[in-house]
């Protein structure tokens, strides 16, 4: 009937203008995103050049190449160096991040042997591991993955470097990797403090902390997990993690195999 029909028209034009307004939102978000993005971005960039002349200026103060500092400064020099460090992290990191979010970085995927790789995190973490009295154990067989090496160590960096810091003395970090249908599983655990099943991806946001105080106490930013994740989603893989309060926690990550090919997580090998 007319009516009907007037009933039907009347319903299709109101879906196509509730379509166009969410479309329309959608737009500004994401306008209103690149700009802060933009924003974030700029400030850190124009940070960069004042923080290199001011850690400069400390080393020389530090160094004594600007005559010999009298014992109550330096503790005061040592201070303002910490903090500026601190913050050149925290600029380093809002770059990086904000790279990863663009596009910009330019990932460059090619077959990696999965231990140098390790190797190379590990080792980098050396002092780090020995200051906290915890052991780090490479329990992983060989294996070739194809990702950005580069920024493949950068996640793992940032991981084990977690979990050396929420780790007490006496305890272990143990590196690990399996063949599973996703491609290779690597995970990082320790004997840590854990994280609350509410907290297991919140850790994954900017900033988030599990203690208010846990990014200053232990030198963190805030940001490696978020880091973390782009990362690794740009490498085709996955990260998440598991916990339990006192025991400790697993930080899981895949990557494409090389032998699966391009589509990378079809083919699922034997466990090593
Ligand atoms: P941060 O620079 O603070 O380490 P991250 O993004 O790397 O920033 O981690 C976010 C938060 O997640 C940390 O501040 C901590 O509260 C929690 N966290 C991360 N890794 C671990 C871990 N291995 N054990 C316990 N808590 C962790």
């Amino acid at each position: 009937t007319t009516t009907n029909l007037r009933l039907r028209d009347d319903l299709e034009r109101r879906v196509a203008d509730r379509t166009q307004e969410l479309r329309d939102l959608t737009a500004e978000h994401q306008r209103l995103d690149a700009m802060k993005r933009e924003f974030v971005s700029a400030v850190s960039h124009e940070l960069r050049t004042p923080l290199t002349a001011i850690r400069g200026s400390l080393e020389l103060l530090a160094d004594g190449d600007a005559g010999e500092l009298p014992a109550p400064a330096r503790p005061v020099v040592e201070m303002a160096t910490r903090g500026s460090e601190r913050l050149s992290r925290l600029v380093d990191d809002i770059i990086d991040l904000e790279r990863l979010e663009s596009g910009e970085f330019g990932f460059r995927p090619a077959p990696h042997d999965l231990l140098p790789l390790l190797a190379d995190a590990v080792g980098s973490l050396d002092a780090l591991a020995r200051e906290a009295g915890v052991e780090v154990r490479i329990a992983a067989c060989p294996a070739r993955v194809v990702c950005d090496g580069d920024r493949v160590t950068q996640a793992l960096v940032n991981l084990v470097g977690n979990a050396l810091k929420f780790t007490p003395p006496g305890g272990t970090v143990t590196i690990d990797a399996r063949r599973t249908e996703e491609g290779l599983r690597v995970s990082v655990s320790d004997t840590g403090r854990g994280i609350p099943p509410g907290e297991l991806e919140a850790v994954f946001d900017r900033f988030h902390q599990v203690e208010p105080d846990d990014a200053r106490q232990q030198s963190g930013t805030g940001l490696g997990l978020s880091i973390t994740r782009r990362i690794v989603e740009a490498n085709g893989g996955r990260v998440w993690a598991e916990s339990e309060v006192g025991v400790g926690s697993t930080f899981y990550f895949t990557l494409p195999l090389e032998d699966d090919g391009p589509a990378a997580g079809s083919v699922a090998g034997p466990v090593p």
